[in-house]
């Protein structure tokens, strides 16, 4: 029986506004108010089945760290094992279905997200990762609706590239085989639709995926486990393994049926995985595909002919909205001298007006970062420019644990362009600056280029289009993500691909043809229907 689904055309899921009054709004708060009075119990999920470790961790609120909304069990490595062999019992069937059949379960996963499950996974956002209204709706709801519309009609564009010649009396053909064994998918804590994506991409393609989220955000990623079982993905496609990176990682990458991982987070826990599988390269079935999003420091620069409002929009918005948590985030802006009494004055006034506490009160800008670790680890960058010669701190520098993870959206003003918070990631709400010379424009596009490792976004600022054009050109392996005149943030699937190279990645762009290509190995075939019947060819014969 022939398969009537066709794979739709995707338009990009409008975002909701959750205005004063406005009945999302009511609904959505209704949804975090139930949430957070109950503590649930997340268990892994292994082929389908639940399964309790015992082993188990807490998911809380970063802004309100003695809330507790979950207890979750931990995998080890029993566990792993276990979710190996659902993965590979799974793959016999799920490996074979047609695209169609396949894309038709991620159409209805999609519409469940854009309807009936639209709250409780963006509550849940709110609640564990510490998300405004906005943040986690542009994330949560929007792109991972997006990426489960979008990657389908991607797949089968994919599929309909075929050998351009078929000269009679043959027929060729390319045939996008999933990948033999398992995808390991690892998720960071700072984006729900990452979460989603990183196991679902490699899935759509046929393969079958581990999926361990980050600790600190396993709470959304429980309900997207049970949104992918009501849509009808069978079972052990996408098997849950929560868990400590440093224990689950090393398990699943021991296994000769590692086919390919499909990470997201810090550089230097993708290079650690990067060398462990290079150490075991003679144990693996296949080579392992390895497809990783990491850290950034992303950049803004902004010309003398800047219109001053868009810079200052570009800049609080770019460097503190989610807290900096974002690998996108403009965490150092070049600012020319002569203009910067008056983008200072706006700025200040600007970030000081921000509220910052509980995402439930839809009037905070900002909540908390995600957890202790992330908080000490950003409060000491502060305190390391608190104490410098050559940094002084222009806004915030405080910050407060006491109950949530507070962090003040911070600005450092430096004199040496290769002060430490221009080159280092922080991943928190800090924005480092340092004032340029504007008859020094050519040299500045060098020192952009050269200050840091990574090459993730970055933004030129400019009403001088000469300007932006030598930028453009100047900086073409500085992002891989460029904007012109907009903050480095909000990539959409659809309209800007995403994924940065240098340090920041193997810039496989999430959410378009070119990631899901890595998860497929091509057969090609050539079907003859007159082969030749003597091996001997006309230039043997006699003159
Ligand atoms: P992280 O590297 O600490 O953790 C990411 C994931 O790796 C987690 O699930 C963690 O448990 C796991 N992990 C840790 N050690 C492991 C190991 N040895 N083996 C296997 N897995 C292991 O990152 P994070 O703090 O969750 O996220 C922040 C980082 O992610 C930042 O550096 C940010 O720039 C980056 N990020 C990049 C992008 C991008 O698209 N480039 C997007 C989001 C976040």
């Amino acid at each position: 029986m022939t398969n009537q689904f066709t794979i739709p055309k995707p338009v990009n899921e409008p975002i909701k506004v959750y205005g004063p009054g406005s009945p999302e709004k009511a609904s959505l708060q209704a949804k975090a108010d139930e949430l957070s009075s109950k503590v649930i119990d997340i268990p892994l999920v292994i082929g389908g089945e639940e399964v309790r470790t015992g082993n188990t961790a807490q998911c809380v609120m970063p802004h309100d760290h003695g809330h507790i909304l979950a207890n979750f069990h931990q995998a080890g490595e029993k566990e792993v094992e276990m979710a190996i062999n659902a993965s590979q019992e799974a793959w016999q069937s799920w490996s074979k279905k047609p695209l169609e059949e396949r894309a038709e379960i991620y159409v209805k996963i999609a519409n469940l997200l854009a309807g009936p499950w639209r709250d409780t996974i963006n509550a849940a956002t709110m609640l564990n990762m510490s998300k405004n209204v906005f943040q986690a709706e542009i994330d949560a709801a929007c792109e991972l609706i997006d990426f489960l519309r979008f990657n389908p009609w991607y797949a089968q564009e994919l599929a309909s590239h075929q050998p351009m010649y078929s000269p009679e009396p043959t027929k060729n053909s390319v045939e996008l085989r999933p990948l033999e064994g398992f995808v390991f998918a690892v998720s960071p804590f700072n984006f729900t639709s990452i979460g989603g994506n990183l196991p679902s991409a490699p899935a759509l393609m046929g393969n079958v995926a581990l999926w361990k989220p980050a600790s600190s955000a396993v709470y959304p990623a429980h309900f997207i486990m049970q949104l992918f079982k009501e849509a009808g993905l069978p079972d052990g496609v996408i098997n849950f393994i929560p868990g400590r990176g440093s224990q689950v990682g090393p398990n699943v990458m021991n296994s000769p049926l590692l086919a390919g991982v499909h990470f997201t987070g810090s550089t230097a826990v993708f290079q650690g995985m990067w060398k462990h599988i290079g150490e075991n390269i003679q144990n693996y079935k296949t080579y392992p595909r390895i497809v990783g999003e990491t850290g950034g420091k992303d950049f803004c620069l902004a010309h003398e002919s800047v219109n001053k409002d868009a810079l200052v929009t570009a800049m609080v918005r770019g460097a503190f909205e989610y807290q900096g948590q974002k690998c996108s985030a403009m965490s150092r802006a070049y600012i020319p001298t002569t203009i910067w009494d008056d983008v200072k004055e706006k700025y200040l006034a600007e970030v000081d007006s921000i509220k910052m506490g509980d995402p439930k009160d839809f009037t905070n800008f900002m909540n908390a970062v995600i957890d202790r670790s992330a908080f000490e680890s950003i409060s000491e960058f502060i305190d390391f420019a608190k104490n410098a010669d050559d940094a002084e701190i222009l806004t915030g520098g405080g910050y407060d644990d006491s109950k949530g993870f507070f962090i003040e959206p911070t600005t450092i003003l430096t004199d040496n362009p290769k002060f430490r918070t221009m080159c280092e990631e922080i991943f928190g709400p800090v924005l480092t600056i340092y004032l340029y010379d504007p008859d020094n424009w050519k040299e500045t596009l060098k020192l952009v280029d050269s200050t840091s490792d990574y090459a993730l976004t970055g933004c030129v600022m400019s009403e001088d289009k000469d300007a932006v054009e030598e930028a453009k050109i100047a900086l073409t392996y500085s992002a891989g993500n460029f904007y012109i005149n907009d903050k480095p943030t909000g990539a959409v699937v659809g309209q800007q691909p995403f994924g940065g190279s240098r340090a920041s990645g193997t810039n496989d762009k999430a959410g378009s043809m070119f990631n899901l290509v890595r998860w497929v190995s091509q057969r090609t075939i050539k079907e003859n229907f007159d082969p030749p019947t003597d091996y001997r060819y006309p230039f043997m014969d006699e003159d």
